[in-house]
């Protein structure tokens, strides 16, 4: 994958798993009062989301937990990608601005015999070495 397309969605991944820390990090106590009879009576996000699916007591908890922790997952790939990739595009051109590897010494260039790299010409083909 492209480095510059890799650190975008590692950007985007960081962006992404931001927002929903800022969504869940004012439900941390959905866990002391799960319930709300109505929707209006609801005091925060997680426990509309509960509400809505239907999820109570323990099933709210874990479900916070849960998405805490695909926050978590979602960040930690977002800073992999964005290290990854502004690896890549820093050290990237500097590895690949590194001289090709010297021609072996010793190697016919019309047999491609690997001859001693003393010698003068090939023991196959007699073609003289550079
Ligand atoms: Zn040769």
């Amino acid at each position: 994958m492209n480095a510059k397309i890799t650190l975008f969605f590692g950007l985007v991944l960081l962006a992404f798993s931001a927002v929903f820390y800022a969504i869940y990090i004012d439900s941390t106590e959905a866990y002391v009062v799960t319930d709300c009879k109505t929707v209006n009576s609801c005091k925060t996000y997680n426990q509309i989301e509960c509400k809505f699916s239907g999820l109570q007591g323990r099933q709210c908890t874990f479900y916070v937990y849960l998405m805490y922790g695909a926050c978590g997952a979602l960040s930690f790939v977002g800073v992999v990608m964005v290290a990854v990739s502004l690896y890549r595009i820093i050290e990237g051109p500097r590895v690949s601005a590194l001289p090709p590897p010297l021609p072996r010494l010793g190697l016919c260039p019309k047999c491609g015999t690997m001859n001693p790299p003393t010698s003068k010409y090939c023991s196959e083909c007699a073609t003289k070495l550079a």
